[in-house]
């Protein structure tokens, strides 16, 4: 329970420090995943909609009731405030929570299971799985509110095709859970889905636009892959940046001429609907052959890694960063031999819903955070 405004100042404080912690050990990535923290037993305050974590600041963090998820001020509290919200009614010992899109988590929530036993060190752990819908839906609420009922005593769930929710009386309790799962899941794909694989990006040829002109990081960049990136900026004018990710996910997937249906819900929304890899590499004109779509944000290349594009750096780099994690869910899918994929319908919504409220989220909350500069 925190007293007064100096107390709810310092929890704002507080949670700013801990999503930065979190998105600087890599288990937050982009305006995905949230942090908050229960002022008493109406309230709690959360980390707010479509602001990169670079951006947060204490000003941004918004107090939301439990009860009917009102709050005050400008600032849009996070698309996820539903989830927290029945988690504090549902936990009246839970002070403090934490949920995010972290990789091993994520990747082991799109296998299809409503539980999965692994262990950390030698300790057994149990993890449940809340099943999957739509963000910002009241059945996601209730999927979320199913699983934590029937498991009272246990601090960390995984949210199918989704991330992982957190619970603690601290900070420091929900971020070790977070720790814990993280290391139990990737034990999990190492011994029952075969897949041992470390996540990154891992730079090939990459470039941007400068002028209009092509610039590329390394110089002596093919003439194979320059065709690729003149093809791209060709066709998508949006794009000014090109990362090109040969990780090991990406590559083991590029060298399977496939269609990758979305497993997880960032990739829907980040990526696009539907992504498939070249089974041919020449095309008509004899150079390679690629698949340049308007609202897919990846375009493979058979036997060598993806491309991934934005309209910035950042973009690119998140793109690469979802990609990569994409994959290992693919391959640990693929290993596993079930899986859940997201419906056709479910992806359409996501991407839509993305690409319409993102950039107009990120542009209030830089004109937001200007505003409160300036006060
Ligand atoms: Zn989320």
């Amino acid at each position: 329970m925190l007293h007064g405004n100096e107390e709810i100042l310092e929890a704002k404080k507080h949670i700013v420090e801990v999503a930065k912690e979190l998105y600087e050990i890599g288990l937050l990535v982009r305006t995905w995943g949230n942090v908050s923290q229960r002022i008493d037993e109406k309230s709690f305050l959360i980390t707010p909609s479509g602001i990169e974590y670079e951006d947060l600041t204490p000003d941004m963090v918004v107090a939301v009731n439990i009860d009917d998820l009102s709050y005050d001020g400008d600032i849009i509290p996070s698309n996820e405030k539903a989830v927290h919200a029945v988690c504090y009614r549902e936990r009246t010992d839970v002070d403090f929570i934490v949920h995010t899109h972290q990789v091993y988590a994520s990747c082991v929530g799109t296998l299809g299971m409503k539980k999965v036993f692994s262990y950390l060190d030698d300790v057994d752990v149990l993890i449940p799985v809340a099943a999957f819908a739509l963000p910002g839906t009241n059945q996601l609420v209730e999927n979320v509110r199913k699983c934590i009922k029937k498991y009272p005593d246990l601090n960390g769930f995984i949210m199918a095709n989704h991330g992982a929710l957190f619970l603690g009386k601290n900070s420091k309790e929900a971020i070790y859970e977070a720790e814990k799962m993280e290391v139990a899941c990737n034990n999990f794909l190492i011994d029952v889905c075969k897949t041992d694989i470390k996540h990154g990006v891992e730079f090939g040829f990459n470039s941007h636009l400068e002028d209009g002109k092509i610039v590329y990081d390394i110089p002596d960049t093919p003439v194979r892959v320059r065709h690729i990136h003149e093809s791209i900026y060709a066709k998508r004018k949006d794009i000014k940046y090109i990362i090109h990710n040969k990780s090991e996910a990406v590559m083991t997937v590029s060298r399977r001429a496939n269609h990758m249906r979305p497993l997880l819900y960032d990739f829907a929304q980040l990526i696009g609907i539907s992504v498939k890899v070249p089974s041919n590499e020449h095309g008509k004109d004899g150079l390679s052959y690629h698949n340049i779509k308007k609202n897919v944000n990846v375009v493979f290349s058979l036997y060598d890694g993806a491309y991934c594009l934005g309209a910035t750096y950042s973009d690119a780099m998140d793109v690469a960063d979802v990609l990569d994690k994409g994959c290992i869910a693919h391959v640990a899918v693929m290993r596993h031999g079930e899986g859940h994929y997201l419906s056709l319908w479910e992806c359409y919504k996501m991407n839509r819903f993305y690409r319409r409220s993102y950039s107009k989220l990120a542009a209030t909350a830089k004109k937001d955070k200007k505003e409160l500069l300036k006060k």
